[in-house]
């Protein structure tokens, strides 16, 4: 009989090491918290080639509509004028598209919706994981891909907690068909830098909210990361209009108007002005706050941690939805290797723990001169300044992981 694994998250991490787990033999079934399809989530990313391999190698059917393809950098300055522009080919999807990719490849009975985990216990011959609806499920292995906040983390390792980088990426997405005409011409095919001190401003297509890929139909993508301090600004910001402080986040509808109205007011005096009529017609805008993470191990026994649940680097590195599939993969070919699940999962640990560290390390160093605008100016160091934009047109989501640039 298949081995069973119980995969905790039904996002990117969890179907994709569902996918790699199925075709090593094993039995996967997804548990996903959230009851209703989680296909809303509407977000661009960046992609890289092994993202690309990774779902080829699942058979999962990916061909040129997977994402949006563009040749060109370029860097605008406050006035609007382009002062770089290096040819940089790169693909961006959406969540909703990788998402949709991995969801459709998996049978529909190994997907549960709704089923949120408490706790687990685990022992010589196999994993029982306990649901908030009162189910218990027996497995040979438990994968914890339920993202930053991690419940199989926090069981593991309580004191492995996200730290906050000191800032924040306002996001939203443009649709094609509302660009302005000039607009268009000239930033549509790019993907867009603006620098403004102390900040960063991204911009490029991506498929549109129904993950169409045509001309006309497809998304402009827009992350602008701010400093934003965690004990006045944040708070502040993740308050909605009946006084209720909702953390370190806020639903998007929840977000209060004049909030909004200050950042596009924000984006008129430090943005090109291309980019701060796009800001005007953003919808819904948006935040997240940056946080770094890093566990002790990736797996404890039969627990494996892998995506987000595990390492989070800064989004400047790009490579969020790559690692999750990196993940999957390493793990799938651990366990089909591995004559038990202990030493896979052992193996498994010290081959992805030093790349995630690594990865963690570089979107640290990517993302130093935003969190430095909350020091002193005394106290900023040499790595806290802002590099030259040659650099960062080079480096931000345009690292190779094939040539091993992440363990350093
Ligand atoms: C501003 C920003 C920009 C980014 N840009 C990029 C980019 O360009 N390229 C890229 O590759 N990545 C990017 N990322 C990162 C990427 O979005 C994440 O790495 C990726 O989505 C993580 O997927 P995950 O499945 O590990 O976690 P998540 O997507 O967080 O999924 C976790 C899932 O687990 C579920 N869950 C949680 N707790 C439980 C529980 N107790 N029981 C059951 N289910 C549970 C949740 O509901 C959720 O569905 C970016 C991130 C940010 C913040």
């Amino acid at each position: 009989m298949a081995r069973r694994a119980l995969v905790i998250g039904g996002s990117i991490a969890g179907l994709f090491a569902a996918n790699a787990l199925r075709r090593v033999g094993w039995d996967a079934t997804v548990f996903e918290r959230v009851g209703e399809p989680l296909s809303g989530r509407g977000a661009g990313i960046g992609t890289h080639g092994e993202l690309i391999a990774a779902l080829r190698r699942l058979e999962v059917p990916v061909d040129d509509t997977v994402g949006v393809r563009v040749a060109t950098r370029i860097c605008l300055d406050r006035s609007g004028r382009v002062t770089h522009r290096p040819p940089t080919p790169q693909l961006q999807s959406s969540w909703g598209r990788i998402y949709s990719l991995l969801k459709d490849a998996l049978p529909a009975a190994s997907y549960r919706p709704g089923m949120a985990l408490e706790r687990f216990e685990q022992d010589a011959s196999g994993v029982t994981a306990m649901f908030s609806d009162g189910t218990r499920e027996r497995g040979d292995l438990l994968v914890g891909a339920d993202g930053i906040r991690s419940t199989v983390r926090e069981l593991l390792w309580p004191e492995a907690q996200p730290r906050y980088a000191g800032y924040i990426a306002w996001r939203g997405m443009v649709d094609e068909s509302a660009f302005p005409r000039e607009i268009h011409r000239e930033l549509f095919p790019c993907y867009a830098m603006c620098l403004p001190e102390g900040e960063m401003m991204l911009t490029y297509p991506v498929p549109g909210r129904d993950n169409d890929t045509r001309p006309g139909r497809r998304c402009y993508n827009l992350i602008w990361y701010r400093p934003t301090d965690y004990h006045s600004t944040l708070p502040e910001l993740c308050t909605d209009a009946a006084g209720r402080c909702h953390g370190n986040s806020i639903p998007p509808p929840l977000l209060r108007p004049e909030v909004a109205a200050r950042v596009r007011s924000d984006a008129r005096a430090l943005l090109a002005p291309q980019i701060a009529a796009l800001m005007e017609l953003v919808e819904p805008l948006f935040f997240q706050a940056i946080f770094d993470l890093e566990s002790p191990r990736m797996a404890r026994g039969r627990v494996a941690l892998a995506g987000d649940a595990a390492f989070v680097a800064r989004p400047h590195v790009g490579v969020g939805v790559t690692k999750a599939a990196l993940d999957a993969e390493s793990l799938a070919r651990e366990l089909g290797a591995a004559a038990d699940v202990e030493s896979a999962l052992d193996a498994y640990d010290r081959s992805r723990r030093p790349f995630a560290k690594g990865l963690v390390a570089r979107a640290r160093r990517l993302g130093a001169y935003i969190e430095a605008r909350l020091k002193p100016p005394a106290e900023r160091t040499q790595s806290d300044r802002q590099p030259p934009p040659e650099f960062l047109l080079r480096e931000i989501g345009a690292i190779s992981l094939s040539r091993g640039e992440l363990m350093g």
